[in-house]
């Protein structure tokens, strides 16, 4: 089968590979559309970053490994244990691959899992023709999910666990910083758990213009003023409950800071590689909350239900579609040349564009 193989930062062959093997309790799944994603960017360019050299303590995978974990496809085969999934299946997948033996499995909490593994980092993924998972990933996407949309799960599964660890209550105001693919879909989620409003401050302006119309009640370029200040004055000076913080750099905490009120919290959405700083005497006098998210546990139905009543719009959020054999100049190095053009890129193995 063809596959898009990373061997190292910017080696990513496009080869044959010989056809998968399907285990037991394992999957095979045709590629419809695969999306990529900021990390596959970022492996691409800077790696490896998770991508392991060693063999991964619970798969056994190192590189080269085949990239792609946002995609969506047929059951073209299923292992003699298989019972849930069949083939001719519509499905996507929960990425993460645990072990189910640690206290955080037992416990139900998969992202904690202490041997937690993601396909397309530390499994062979899905920018190729086929990819072969465990059966417990898959999930079966409903009638009126297409493949491009279903392609979407995966990061919206990211955004609905985003607001929910926000325990965003209805009526609540929010605020996302930074509209790229995390950002535009944590709106939209905000919106659908009952937000009264939500505001999107971003700098490049067609992603704002996205913001707009995927929802938002008004968007914000954040060199054009105080923030802070533009936020209190539409909220009668109180600030948002919420801030989604969907960059992960000191800037847009600072903005996360600013435009909420006492009480509130931030959610830090984006990785910020680099250290924080925290102006601790601000929130501790506020009483503000900051947490985190990382991945997804049981996200997946609410994100294909979302998509399913359209409540959830991702099909804006689709600058190009591209074939396989144009993953690398078309795909990884236009979103380095031209980020500010791009949501999300759906790449297909297929014929059709
Ligand atoms: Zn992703
Ligand atoms: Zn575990």
């Amino acid at each position: 089968m063809r596959a898009a193989v990373w061997y190292g930062r910017e080696d990513i062959r496009i080869m044959d590979l010989p056809e998968l093997v399907v285990g037991k309790d394992q999957v095979k799944i045709k590629v419809r559309w695969c999306g990529i994603c900021g990390s596959d960017v970022h492996e691409y360019r800077e790696g490896p970053m998770i991508i392991s050299k060693k063999p991964h303590p619970l798969t056994g995978k190192s590189s080269p490994i085949i990239l792609g974990h946002e995609f969506s496809g047929d059951v073209v085969e299923v292992g003699e244990d298989v019972k849930r999934i069949a083939v001719g299946n519509r499905v996507t997948i929960n990425c993460l691959i645990y072990c189910g033996e640690c206290l955080y499995c037992r416990l139900g909490e998969y992202n904690m899992c202490l041997k937690l593994a993601t396909v397309g980092l530390a499994w062979d993924g899905a920018f190729a023709e086929f990819a072969v998972v465990p059966e417990y990933t898959v999930l079966k996407i409903p009638d009126a999910v297409t493949y491009e949309m279903a392609s979407f799960a995966e990061p919206l599964a990211v955004a609905v666990r985003a607001v929910r660890r926000s325990r965003l209550k209805v009526g609540d105001t929010a605020v996302v910083i930074g509209a790229g693919p995390i950002g535009l879909l944590v709106l939209q989620a905000a919106k659908a758990a009952g937000a009264s409003r939500v505001f999107a401050i971003e700098p490049v302006p067609h992603r704002r213009e996205l913001a707009r119309r995927l929802g938002a009640n008004e968007v914000f370029d954040p060199v054009q003023g105080d923030m802070g200040k533009e936020i209190a004055e539409r909220t009668e000076g109180f600030r948002a409950n919420i801030a989604f913080e969907c960059v992960g750099n000191q800037s847009a905490f600072d903005t996360a800071v600013r435009v909420t009120g006492r009480r509130a919290m931030i959610v830090m959405v984006g990785m910020a590689l680099k250290s924080i700083e925290v102006p601790f005497f601000r929130l501790w006098g506020h009483e503000k909350e900051i947490t985190t998210c990382t991945g997804y546990v049981d996200e997946y139905p609410a994100a294909l239900a979302f998509l399913a009543d359209r409540r959830v719009q991702v099909e804006p959020m689709i600058t190009e579609k591209i074939g396989l054999e144009d993953f690398i100049e078309k795909g990884l190095k236009e979103m380095i040349r031209n980020p500010e053009r791009h949501i999300k890129i759906l790449v297909t193995p297929g014929r059709e564009k």
